[in-house]
């Protein structure tokens, strides 16, 4: 640590906030020119039906790989969120990322689900860029599905009501709309009556590890949504399953949509088409 005469005091010399603004630095520097030099990429995974594994979706994970080596998205898309540089990225990726589903969409029937973060969504444009880029790529409204993580939902009444009302303006052309890592904000279950919602997507924390002792409260609640889901018709569709026990468990607590590692991990178009040669094979022309 920095000595602590009077000068280093009015300074930052707390080496980790010095390396958290530098990396910021970095990232924001380098996501700028990110579109222009080709190193960005859409990147799919499947959702299944259970028990059967049949895909019948497939949600755009973007990936950023700068000369010096792959960014987990967990390192930028913060940054591309505080910087603003997520409207222009998102809209590179939904536009991609239709053009790419137009094809599983035609020859399996599959949807599309893409990621959207609360500055796209506060874009007063959003909703007719949405509508132009299904337009131009040729993919159905309802074969497109947004995700917007809890946080939007919970905790900023007076600054949502736009937003929602967003949701909404989509969701009377048919696009639907999917609450990401449901369970990790601290909406209650109650009051997803009142939301512009047609989808829960439970967080992966809340599946449980070992299913053979799955008594605890991860249990309980994944139960209590998805018996929700079964009363209002509001589909869920559990994250990170890694193992054939685990699928077996959601299975049998009635949850009908997954998706995880255990049936196909994030992979570019190549990976995806295999993906449904594997699993959808009697559709596949
Ligand atoms: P998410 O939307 O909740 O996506 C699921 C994440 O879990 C992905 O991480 C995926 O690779 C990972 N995953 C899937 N199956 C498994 C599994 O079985 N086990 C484990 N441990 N992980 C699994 P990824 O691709 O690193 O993305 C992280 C987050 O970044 C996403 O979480 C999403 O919030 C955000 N993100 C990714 N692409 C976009 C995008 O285009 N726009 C926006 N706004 N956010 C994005
Ligand atoms: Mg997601
Ligand atoms: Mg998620
Ligand atoms: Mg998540």
């Amino acid at each position: 640590a920095a000595k602590r005469s009077g000068r280093d005091r009015v300074s930052v010399y707390r080496p980790e906030l010095r390396t958290a603004r530098e990396t910021f630095t970095r990232i924001s520097a380098g996501l700028r020119h990110a579109i222009d030099r080709g190193e960005l990429a859409v990147h799919y995974q499947p959702v299944v039906e259970l028990p059967s594994a049949r895909i019948v979706a497939v949600e755009a994970l973007l990936r950023w790989t700068p000369a010096g080596g792959p960014v987990p998205p967990l390192d930028f898309i913060p940054v591309a969120e505080e910087t603003g540089m997520i409207v222009p990225i998102g809209a590179w990726v939904l536009d991609q990322a239709c053009r790419d589903a137009k094809a599983w969409h035609d020859r399996h029937g599959a949807s599309l689900t893409v990621n959207v973060s609360v500055r796209q969504l506060a874009e007063p444009g959003f909703a007719e860029q949405v509508l132009r880029t299904l337009a131009r790529t040729g993919l159905p409204a309802s074969a497109l599905v947004l995700e917007i993580t809890e946080s939007v939902f919970v905790g900023v009444a007076d600054d949502a009501a736009p937003l929602l009302a967003a949701l909404d303006g989509l969701r009377e052309h048919g696009i639907r709309v999917a609450i990401d890592d449901f369970g990790t904000g601290y909406s209650s279950l109650s009051y997803l009556t009142q939301l512009p919602v047609d989808i829960l997507k439970i967080d992966r924390s809340f599946v449980p590890a070992d299913p053979a002792d799955a008594a605890g409260g991860d249990h309980a609640f994944t139960r209590a949504v998805l018996q929700l889901g079964t009363s209002r018709q509001l589909p869920a569709i559990a994250e990170g399953i890694e193992t054939q026990e685990q699928a077996r468990l959601l299975h049998d607590l009635g949850c009908r949509l997954a998706q995880g590692y255990h049936f196909a991990k994030p992979g570019p178009v190549a990976h995806v088409e295999a993906a449904f040669l594997r699993l959808n094979p009697a559709l596949t022309p």
